[in-house]
């Protein structure tokens, strides 16, 4: 039977994140993305009304929401701002790997201080020499008796560095590949650890993107997520299911786009009547709409495979890939509809183009995603 109806509780998370995102984050979303500046009071108050870190399971303190939870949620916090999203989208990722492999000490440990106030969590596997190639690391992690000790650096990182820790992928033999792989957590305070932030980005510019450094970082043996030989599977295992947000986010975009070539459409005149009436600009806004009705199906429907505990791979995969593109081209087709108006600042729209650009890149581009469908149509 399908049921394409939200429970009350959706609708009421839906309504929540949707006033926030119109109250808090659009009234600052474009000076954040001029200044590069973490948005520290969003982040807080987005803490303060529980719409951060919402994965966290009940045991370890935390509301335990779902995959479609989450998804609802993104798409309202990225029509605001995607850039802003994305820092609460990548707690979220940094937050995954413990809880797909992490002991429940070990997510009572990590994750209950998370659920007070607005603190973050990290995801480290990109690397400044691989990022698609994430079996290729050059991490190198050595276990000296009861600690780990890490050197090497990773790259790209959101919330690196001012989230409370980094999940860190490395390794204790490169030439092992996977097989010598672990995933361990570390502190932002540990000694050893430090972290330069990229600047000058294309888009998302409120989230904060850092390189982090590790020289002799050592962390005590029990912060590693299952043994030596598991990292790479954890970090797969939660690229699987945090690459569905990703797509929720672009979702966001896509709406916007679609409603702010609506209202600009109605209201600008050309040829002495609204460009409204045009059918080619007509043509645009239904493409959009078909974009977004589409890219919302595939995405609720792989985050309802995950929260039914079904195979979810290639879905992921499709919904991140197909929402993505969905969005970057109706961010560009939504500058068209604003005509010059729409190649600045003035409007959101340009925005949403240079947001939308970096979803079809980050948790594995979107060439990636496609290998990793083809992976699953071609075998037996
Ligand atoms: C702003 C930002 C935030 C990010 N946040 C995080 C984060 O929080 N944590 C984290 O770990 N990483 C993060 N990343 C890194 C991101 O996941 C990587 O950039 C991405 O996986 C691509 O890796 P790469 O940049 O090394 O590109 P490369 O792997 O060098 O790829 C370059 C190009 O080659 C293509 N390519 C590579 N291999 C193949 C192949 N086999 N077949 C076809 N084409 C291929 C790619 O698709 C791409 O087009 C972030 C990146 C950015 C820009």
């Amino acid at each position: 039977m399908i049921d394409f109806s939200l429970t009350e509780q959706q609708k009421e998370l839906q309504s929540l994140a949707r006033e926030f995102a119109r109250e808090e984050i659009i009234p600052v979303a474009a000076e954040f993305d001029r200044s590069e500046e973490y948005p520290e009071q969003v982040i807080a108050k987005a803490a303060q009304i529980g719409l951060l870190n919402v994965s966290v399971p009940e045991h370890a303190g935390g509301l335990g929401l779902g995959m479609l939870d989450e998804c609802i949620l993104g798409e309202e916090l990225a029509y605001g701002c995607m850039g802003i999203y994305t820092i609460l989208m990548a707690s979220e990722l940094g937050i995954t790997p413990i809880v797909i492999g992490g002991t429940e000490a070990q997510q009572k440990q990590w994750l209950e201080p998370l659920v007070s106030g607005a603190k973050l969590a990290s995801f480290a596997l990109s690397e400044p020499g691989n990022g698609s190639d994430a079996a290729a690391l050059k991490t190198k992690a050595v276990i000296d008796g009861d600690e780990i000790v890490l050197n090497g650096s990773k790259m790209w990182i959101t919330n690196g560095g001012i989230a409370e820790f980094a999940v860190v992928f490395a390794t204790v033999d490169a030439s092992l590949r996977t097989k010598g792989s672990v995933a361990v957590i570390v502190p932002r305070e540990t000694k050893g650890f430090s972290h330069n932030k990229i600047h000058h980005k294309m888009g998302q510019r409120a989230s904060y993107t850092a390189e982090l450094v590790f020289e002799d970082a050592r962390v005590p043996i029990s912060y590693m997520l299952g043994g030596v030989g598991d990292g790479f599977k954890i970090a797969m295992k939660t690229l699987d299911k945090t690459r569905i947000p990703v797509a929720a986010g672009s979702n966001g975009i896509t709406k916007r786009a679609l409603e702010e070539s609506v209202k600009y459409a109605r209201a600008r005149e050309a040829f002495g009547k609204p460009i409204s009436e045009f059918q080619l600009i007509q043509a645009k806004i239904a493409q959009m709409y078909m974009g977004l009705e589409t890219a919302r199906l595939a995405t609720y429907r792989a985050a309802w495979l995950v929260d039914n505990g079904l195979p979810h791979v290639s879905e992921a995969a499709l919904a991140k890939a197909y929402a993505s593109e969905v969005a970057f081209n109706a961010a560009n087709e939504a500058i068209q509809v604003h005509g010059g108006f729409g190649y600045v600042g003035e409007y959101p729209v340009e925005k949403l183009l240079r947001d939308a650009k970096l979803n079809m890149i980050f948790e594995s581009t979107n060439e990636i995603q496609r290998l990793v469908m083809a992976r699953g149509l071609l075998k037996d």
